[in-house]
This record gives structure tokens, C-alpha cells and sequence, in this order.
């Protein structure tokens, strides 16, 4: 096992007890500082995350929950094991800025035991020009190694898949974990709307944040944004452009989805991969669930009988997230166009997932 690093305020050396506590001259520089009150027998996390996958997601997710400060206990498996404890030490020379007193990093699985919140980037990545579904059959072998061992040390967490094609591995990883519904959650189009509301904030001078829309479905290629919905201070874009997001619209609004499917493309071009923006996105998602904020987050869940879908897909909609995990979906009042392109990326899913076997607990 590697080491773990526990800088543990409050559980001291057992041996110190035994010695007088006022030993004046003969005690060491411990005892001679330290008057015990209470001795705390074990370390107890309150807030544990674990992130499976030490790679460029799994450590740019790491380091957006440090900053946020939502858990006092991290831990890291990835296989690479130099890699990974060079990543956990160099974490933990922040000890002195950021406030998670123990973090931990080991191929075994048991440094995870009784997590709150399970993140799982491990995997193999896209290539240049590979699409998400491609990745498919590679990423499940690894799943099939991962989930077991996560449903043994934390059996009542929640997971969140991030690695891609997420909606599928969050399907798959919902079968072989045997969890309810609620407590297996993908990142979905959580990123893809943050890149939605980026182009409209840009485009308009307005924080992203003021910018509200939605895109929904497959996070990706098929994803879907709900023109309908897009609004800023209230006021409805479909009533002031009847036409927006269609082909007939004289202002191209439609060019800020094209843009933002081809924004995962363009930065692994340029850098080889995609990592900050998804970390940010990762964290918002860990904070509402770690501080039971009951926020709505586009991410994927399981959607059989929503939308007129059939068949058990996961999908990307408006989900409100507590610390129970994803305990509501809203109703969304979709247009026709909307729902059928909803209902396409449902049956692409559907085509891969049936086919798989073997994803039984
Ligand atoms: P990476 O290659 O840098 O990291 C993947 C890590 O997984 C590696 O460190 C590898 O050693 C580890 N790994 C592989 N098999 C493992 C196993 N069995 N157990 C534990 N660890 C294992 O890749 P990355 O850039 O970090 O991307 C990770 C995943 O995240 C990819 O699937 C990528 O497509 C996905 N991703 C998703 C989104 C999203 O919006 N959902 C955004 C960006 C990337």
C-alpha cells in the first residue's frame, strides 16, 4: 500500500497517553506542547470523495473539489502506481491552502471505503476525431474491473460517471453496481450546457450565469438544446425570434450548438485532451450533492417512460440533485422537434446497449 498522508488534528499518538501528561523536563517536545482534553480513538471522515482515475479528468476534478472545499477525506486509485503517488503527494504539498486534511492514493480499492461520493474517469480517452461511441467496448472491460470493487467499500454512495461515452457507462455501471436509479448519475450534457451558456454569454455581454438554456439528451453528437427554453432576465429568445435554433433563422443562433459539439473536438486538437472544463463542471455537480443544495443540473439518468422513450437508456434532463443523490427530474415542455431529436438519441443509445452482455452484478 502507499503511503497515506494523514495530517490528523485531532488523533495523536495512543503512546502519548500513557506518559504523565505534565512531565515537565523528561517529556518530549510532544508532550511538552500537547495537553490531551480528548483522545479521538480513530480518524472519522465525514465528507469522503473517491475519484477513480488519476488521469487528466480524474486530477483537474481533484483539484476543482479542493478548491471548493467539500470533503475532509480524498482518495485516488488508478492502476499507474508512480504516477499516482506523484499526484497525491504533489496534492498534498497544498496542504497548507486548501482545507482536505487527509488525502490518500492507492491501486487497492479499500483507501475508498465508506465514501459519500464516487467519480469515475477512468479509462481510455477519445483519440483525435474518435467519436464518444466509439470508445464504447474499450471502456466497459475497464468498468467491469472498477464497479464491483466500488459497490464493495462504499455500498450505499453515489456514483457519478464521467468517463465517455458517458451515457452508456452510466448505464452499464448502473447494472453491474445493482443500485437504484437514484444513486448512479452521469455528468451527461452538464458540460455541453455550461459550453451552450458560454456562447450565448459571450455573444450577448451577459454572464454565462444570467444566460439560461438547456441542452439535453446524449452528451455529445446528438446532444439536443431546448431553443424553447432559452431566456435571459426572464424574457423568452423563441418570442422575440420565432425562428431561433432553426435553419430559416436569419441570425444563425443555431451556430452556438454546431459550436459547442465541436468544442471537445477542437481542444483535443489543439491540447490533446479535455480536462478543466470538465473538472469545473464535475465540482458544481459534487457540491450541490455534498451541501444537499437541491439545485436542477442537466445530467444523465435513466429515462424509460419520460419523453415517450421505451427502452432503459440513460439521457441527459433537467435533474434536481441532493444528497440523496438525483431524487427529481422536471417535466420539461419540450416542442415536437425537440422530443423526436430526444427520442433519436435514445434509439442510437439503445442500438449499442443492446447488444452488450454480461452486466449483472
Ligand atoms: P487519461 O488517459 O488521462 O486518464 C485515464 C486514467 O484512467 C489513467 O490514469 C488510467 O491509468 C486510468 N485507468 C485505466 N484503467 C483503469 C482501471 N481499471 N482502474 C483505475 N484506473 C484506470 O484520460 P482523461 O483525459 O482523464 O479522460 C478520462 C475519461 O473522461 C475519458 O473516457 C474521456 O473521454 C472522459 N471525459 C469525459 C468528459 C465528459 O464531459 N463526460 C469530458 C472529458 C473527458
Amino acid at each position: 500500500m502507499l503511503h497515506q498522508y494523514m495530517v490528523n488534528y485531532t488523533c495523536l499518538s495512543v503512546i502519548s497517553v500513557l506518559h504523565e501528561q505534565f512531565s515537565g523536563s523528561h517529556g518530549t517536545l510532544q508532550e511538552k506542547l500537547i495537553h490531551h482534553v480528548y483522545q479521538q480513538k480513530a480518524p472519522c471522515s465525514r465528507n469522503k470523495i473517491s475519484i477513480i482515475g488519476a488521469g487528466q479528468v480524474g486530477m483537474a476534478c481533484a483539484v476543482c473539489l479542493l478548491n471548493k472545499e467539500l470533503m475532509d477525506d480524498l482518495a485516488l486509485v488508478d492502476v499507474i502506481e508512480d504516477r499516482l503517488r506523484g499526484e497525491m503527494l504533489d496534492l498534498q504539498d497544498g496542504g497548507l491552502f486548501h482545507k482536505t486534511p487527509k488525502i490518500v492514493a492507492d491501486k487497492d480499492y479499500a483507501i475508498t471505503a465508506n465514501s459519500n461520493l464516487v467519480i469515475i474517469t477512468a479509462g481510455v480517452r477519445q483519440q483525435e476525431g474518435e467519436s464518444r461511441l466509439n470508445l464504447v467496448q474499450r471502456n466497459i472491460n475497464v468498468y467491469k474491473m472498477i464497479v464491483p470493487q466500488i459497490v464493495k467499500y462504499s455500498p450505499d454512495c453515489i456514483i457519478l460517471v464521467v468517463s465517455n461515452p458517458v451515457d452508456i457507462l452510466t448505464y452499464i455501471t448502473w447494472k453491474l453496481s445493482g443500485f437504484p436509479k437514484h444513486r448512479v448519475i452521469g455528468s451527461g450534457c452538464n458540460l455541453d450546457t455550461a459550453r451552450f451558456r458560454l456562447y450565448l454569454s459571450e455573444k450577448l455581454g451577459i454572464s454565462p450565469s444570467s444566460c439560461h438554456g438547456w441542452v439535453l439528451g446524449e452528451h455529445g453528437d446528438s446532444s439536443v438544446p431546448i431553443w424553447s427554453g432559452v431566456s435571459v432576465g426572464g424574457v423568452s429568445f423563441q418570442k422575440l425570434n420565432a425562428d431561433i435554433g432553426t435553419e430559416h433563422d436569419k441570425e444563425k443562433w443555431n451556430t452556438a450548438h454546431k459550436e459547442v459539439v465541436e468544442r471537445a473536438y477542437e481542444i483535443i486538437r489543439l491540447k490533446g485532451y479535455t480536462c478543466w472544463g470538465i473538472g469545473f463542471s464535475v465540482a458544481e455537480l459534487c457540491e450541490t450533492m455534498m451541501k444537499n443544495l437541491c439545485r436542477t443540473h442537466p445530467v444523465s439518468t435513466m429515462v424509460k417512460g419520460m419523453h415517450g422513450i421505451e427502452h432503459e437508456v440513460f439521457l441527459s434532463l433537467p435533474c434536481v440533485l441532493s444528497s440523496a443523490g438525483l431524487c427529481m427530474v422536471i417535466n420539461s415542455s419540450l416542442k415536437k422537434d425537440e422530443e423526436d431529436k430526444l427520442r433519436n438519441s435514445a434509439q442510437t443509445l439503445y442500438a449499442i446497449q443492446k447488444d452488450l452482455k454480461d452486466l449483472t452484478p
